[in-house]
């Protein structure tokens, strides 16, 4: 682990080096608070330990600029000659986490490192849960597609962006046909194993920008930035007899397929709002159910 050490000193720094290096850790110097915040602003460090008394920039005001652009936590340690009470306080105040004096005791300084160390591992576990979190809030369990908030979401963002750039988007809805056949036949699990393979095939047949959220049920929704209505036409024919040839295997053998209708519509036609486009699509959807499934049905005229 690197450590970066801030002390004007060159007997100090040489010291605090040494007893750091023995103990396995890779030591920076920097001569003072100024070098030190260059060196930070360069390359972030987990760990500090920095003199109080300096130069330029002293220990305190290198506290503060790291504390204004740290990503993620780093841990200080100020180490000053500087003794007494109230200047502790005034140190943990400009935002240490620990204070030592100087002249330090080997044992304790490494002591207050590893236990900054605990202090870290637990942040970057709270880091990487909260992010579990997030990405857990915006999929969809089943499928692991953007869920219908995130889904939502996204489009709202992409609806106002492509109004602003005065770029077409376009939309697409989908529905499983007769899926409640798939459950009654085969069974719930099964059921849920189309799902996902439907979300797969709409996965592997769309664009990086394009998105695919699960809207609701065997119903999903995808957003087609800077795309008009005859290539969204395009896509959703495809996605529909790759749908349709996807072979679903089952444990006794035999396959299963299932197909799927699908409304497209575009922001060229003057929709007020997101909300409006995706009813146009909608709409379109219940176009291709009434008129025979599997196929696809656009929204050609005005809202
Ligand atoms: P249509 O062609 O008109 O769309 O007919 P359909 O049978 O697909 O439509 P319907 O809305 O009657 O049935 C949808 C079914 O989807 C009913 C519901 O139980 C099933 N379903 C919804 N969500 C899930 C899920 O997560 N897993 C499974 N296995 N089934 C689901
Ligand atoms: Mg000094
Ligand atoms: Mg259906
Ligand atoms: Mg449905």
């Amino acid at each position: 682990m690197k450590i970066l050490v801030a002390e004007d000193e060159p007997g100090s720094r040489r010291l605090v080096k040494m007893v750091l290096s023995a103990a396995g850790y890779e030591v920076v110097e920097a001569v003072d608070g100024q070098e030190a915040w260059e060196i930070f602003q360069r390359e972030p460090f987990q760990l500090i330990v920095t003199d109080w008394m300096m130069p330029r920039l002293d220990g305190a005001g290198l506290i503060q600029n790291i504390r204004a652009i740290q990503k993620s936590y780093t841990y200080i340690i100020m180490l000053t000659a500087i003794d007494g009470k109230p200047k502790v306080v005034m140190g943990l105040e400009a935002g240490a986490d620990e204070y030592l004096t100087k002249p330090f005791n080997r044992q304790e300084l490494l002591a207050r490192i590893a236990s900054g160390k605990r202090i870290l591992r637990l942040e970057e576990q709270l880091t990487e849960a909260r992010q579990q979190v997030e990405v857990l809030a915006m999929h969809d369990g089943l499928t692991g597609l953007l869920n219908r908030r995130a889904i939502e979401e996204h489009a709202g963002a992409e609806f106002k962006m492509v109004a602003r750039k005065e770029r077409p988007m376009s939309v697409i809805m989908l529905d499983v046909d007769h899926f409640k056949n798939v459950n009654d036949q085969f069974g719930h699990a099964i059921g849920d194993q189309v799902l996902r393979q439907v979300a797969k095939v709409l996965q592997e047949n769309s664009r990086g920008y394009d998105r695919v959220g699960r809207w609701g049920g065997e119903e999903f929704l995808l957003i087609l930035p800077d795309t008009e209505l005859r290539d969204a036409a395009l896509v959703a024919e495809r996605l529909r007899t790759q749908t349709a040839g996807t072979k679903i295997p089952l444990e006794s053998g035999e396959s299963i397929s299932v197909q799927i209708s699908l409304g497209v519509a575009c922001t060229v036609n003057g929709f007020p709002s997101l909300a409006k486009l995706i009813e146009a699509a909608d709409q379109s959807l219940y176009k291709a159910k009434q008129t025979g499934r599997n196929r696809v049905c656009i929204h050609e005229s005005e809202p």
